[in-house]
């Protein structure tokens, strides 16, 4: 199955969760088991030699991706919640949303200096959010391989906002 399957099944859903904003529903994607079969071969692909020891997973979509993948990875698996969530010590980081700000946090012990991880979510948009998981991810010491991404849209260039950490996403709008 080629990339081009995966992106028909994504549907657009204008005005949510607001007015103005273009939703990418990646659920018919995931609905269809062919397809959820070919996104987990496509991380999987890309990451299985590169001696991943922790895939961080981005709350809540980016779940899904981390559970494909890590076991086929041999990895453990990693959550960065939205703040409030985690129930241990964690870290904190705060990021601003196009109005207000939000807040990601990560347990202490979630990632060991020096591991290597790759970061995953469904979609760039502006950056904000996976910034913000960099810098919780590099403060426990991790070590960033690459932040992957099912879709990207690059007219809103979140990846400047990325600094010098690799970025993957085979879908780009
Ligand atoms: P950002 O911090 O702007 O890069 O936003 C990324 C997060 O918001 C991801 O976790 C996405 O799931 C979600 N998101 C932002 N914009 C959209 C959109 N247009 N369609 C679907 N999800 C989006």
């Amino acid at each position: 199955m080629s990339i081009d399957k995966i992106r028909e099944a994504i549907r657009d859903v204008p005005d949510f969760p607001k007015p103005g904003i273009l939703f990418k529903d990646i659920t018919p994607a995931l609905q269809d088991p062919d397809r959820l079969r070919e996104i987990s071969d496509l991380f999987y692909e890309r990451y299985k030699d590169l001696n991943i020891d922790k895939v961080a997973c981005i709350d809540a979509r980016g779940f899904i991706f981390g559970g494909l993948i890590a076991t086929r990875l041999g990895a453990g698996l990693v959550t960065v919640r939205k703040a409030g969530k985690l129930p241990y010590d964690v870290i904190e980081e705060s990021y601003e949303l196009e109005y207000g700000s939000a807040t990601l946090a990560i347990h202490v012990d979630a990632i060991k200096k020096g591991e290597r991880v790759v970061i995953l979510d469904d979609l760039l948009a502006t950056g904000g959010t996976a910034a913000a998981t960099i810098q919780l991810v590099e403060t426990l010491g991790g070590d960033i391989v690459e932040l992957g991404f099912l879709v990207e849209l690059g007219f809103l260039e979140g990846r400047k906002r990325l600094g010098n950490s690799p970025v993957w996403a085979p879908i780009v709008y």
